[in-house]
């Protein structure tokens, strides 16, 4: 059995006695089944985005120590093929007990370390705990196809078979649902997998490992190393690491597409949006606002599916100003307050350049119509916050709206008709989500067809996907060609192979032919 530990708030602990637990604690990793403190000189500080406290320390995992994830991961690998999907769903269905069993531990871990809200934290762990209730039908999503009697005496039939050991690297906003979009999926077609979270918020991470461990994951099956750079470069570059997922910024994304699949990897890579709303003046007013509200500045803008940018046409900017009254309403406070509606946001320097993404857009001749830049939250006058700010009169020149800000910050822009707003969604890089809101169905069925973006919504401002159909970001938000979870992501992490056998009674036709068979 693998050595459990108590990780109560988020505090890590690889020894026996409790007085010589290292303070703060270290995060572990998970090799061949054993948590086990690295032997790294080098840890970077896991910090409470509200209070700037140490949660604990994380590891830049040596290369001795990743090798010997990826050799646990290989030794595994061909036991676990060889047991039974339906004992491999079985160790899914135990998980998916555990996660809920755990899930305010979770929330709490993810709200220390990530500082989100603790409702939003189990919204988290609640839509990973979904792929893993996905993973637990793997036997019907990894069926094959079968046509019988291509030729006479001759059937045809494929099947879809794991590819080996797959990694993930993941980003510090989701710490819980992302990691379970990957490695639930991919252990339960049959691959081993070796894990790596975001060095800012790992301790999600560690506790859904223990959790699979638990569950009965066999030792080698599921490993965990942090790091940063270095170990996603050795990722990229190891020849017994078959595939990549990624979710994170187009950076470090397009840098692990272009690494991973010049080594022959598979790599899916989800990266940066810029995800917009048009709004119709049919629109009804009160739901399209509370609707933009949320999902602007929800978990502090720090959701790749947030909408930072809408596009009000004709009338409906006349709305900006209860836009403003419903956004200046909101709470922002510790993620712990009971009444927080948005907590920090990641890091100082993630504030600061959220700040100077504001100042940029004020320069370039936007104006602020709400500020958010200089609140002091009582009680956690260290923490990283930022209220709720909006910014109109964009344009598609500014910086602000060319890059992802990733912060409570909303843009608004003005279209005179529908087809102009139409046409600078579609001007814009990314294409992860957009979303209209209207009350005319033709309105919506054109949105539809004529937007470029991965993920539609209609009078839905974050329409993600449930695991049963995949997260399909398009543009410069997706590289690859096969989505995270539902049909896509099975096939991600499978490859197939096809049979062709040939049962005829002997007899007769012996000769040998050289053309090819025509019957
Ligand atoms: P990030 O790219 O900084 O980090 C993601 C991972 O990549 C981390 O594990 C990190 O250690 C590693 N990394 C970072 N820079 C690297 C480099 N130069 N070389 C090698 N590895 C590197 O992203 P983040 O700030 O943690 O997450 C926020 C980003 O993730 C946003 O852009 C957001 O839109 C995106 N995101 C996208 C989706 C999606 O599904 N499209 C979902 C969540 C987040």
């Amino acid at each position: 059995r693998p050595q459990i530990f108590a990780l109560g708030n988020s505090r890590f602990s690889t020894s026996p006695e409790p007085s010589s637990k290292p303070n703060p604690p270290r995060v572990p990793n998970l090799i061949g089944g054993n948590f086990v403190d690295s032997r790294s000189s080098a840890f970077i500080d896991v910090i409470n985005p509200a209070t700037q406290e140490v949660v604990s320390q994380v590891p830049l995992t040596t290369n001795e120590e990743f090798k010997a994830a990826v050799s646990a991961a290989k030794q595994a690998f061909p036991a676990w093929r060889n047991t039974p999907v339906t004992t491999r769903q079985r160790v899914m269905l135990k998980l998916q007990e555990l996660i809920r069993r755990d899930i305010d531990k979770l929330a709490l871990n993810i709200t220390t370390e990530q500082g989100k809200t603790l409702k939003d934290a189990h919204g988290d762990v609640f839509r990973g705990l979904e792929v893993v209730e996905h993973a637990c039908g793997m036997a019907s999503l990894q069926m094959g196809e079968y046509v019988s009697n291509v030729s006479h005496g001759i059937d045809t039939y494929s099947i879809r078979e794991p590819l080996g050991v797959c990694a993930g690297i993941c980003p510090f906003n989701f710490p819980a649902m992302i990691p379970l979009w990957m490695f639930p999926i991919a252990v339960t077609c049959g691959n081993t997998f070796v894990l790596k979270p975001s060095e800012k918020d790992p301790g999600a991470s560690i506790i859904l490992a223990e959790l699979a461990m638990e569950a009965g994951l066999p030792n080698g099956v599921l490993n965990v190393v942090h790091g940063t750079n270095d170990v996603v470069n050795a990722i990229c570059d190891d020849e017994d690491i078959k595939a990549i997922s990624f979710v994170g910024s187009n950076i470090a994304g397009m840098h692990i597409f272009s690494r991973g699949s010049a080594k022959g990897k598979r790599v899916q890579s989800n990266m940066g949006a810029k995800n917009h709303a048009i709004v119709l003046p049919d629109a009804n007013i009160d739901t399209t606002l509370n609707a933009l509200v949320a999902a602007g500045f929800g978990a502090a803008g720090q959701r790749c599916m947030a909408l930072s940018t809408v596009v009000f046409v004709g009338d409906s900017k006349l709305w900006e100003d209860k836009l403003v009254e419903c956004a200046n309403a909101l709470k922002v406070s510790s993620g712990t307050e009971p009444d927080a509606d948005l907590g920090p946001v990641i890091s100082k320097q993630a504030k600061e350049r959220i700040h100077r993404l504001v100042q940029s857009g004020i320069d370039s001749g936007a104006r602020l119509l709400l500020d958010g830049r200089d609140i002091v939250v009582p009680g956690y006058e260290h923490g990283n916050f930022i209220g709720p700010t909006i910014l109109t009169d964009v344009t598609p020149d500014m910086e602000c709206y060319k890059e992802e800000i990733f912060g409570p910050v909303l843009l608004c822009m003005q279209a005179e008709s529908f087809e102009e707003a139409i046409s600078i969604v579609n001007r814009n890089r990314y294409g992860n989500g957009a979303s209209i809101f209207t009350e005319s169905g033709i309105a919506a069925r054109k949105f539809q067809t004529e937007i470029e973006a991965g993920q539609v919504g209609i009078n839905v401002p974050i329409p993600v996907p449930l695991p049963f159909f995949s997260f399909t970001g398009s543009k410069a938000s997706f590289a690859g060609d096969l989505n995270f979870y539902g049909k896509a992501g099975v096939n991600f992490f499978t490859q197939i192979k096809t049979v062709t056998q040939q049962w005829k009674e002997s007899g007769g036709g012996s000769a040998v032919n050289l053309a090819m068979p025509i019957s």
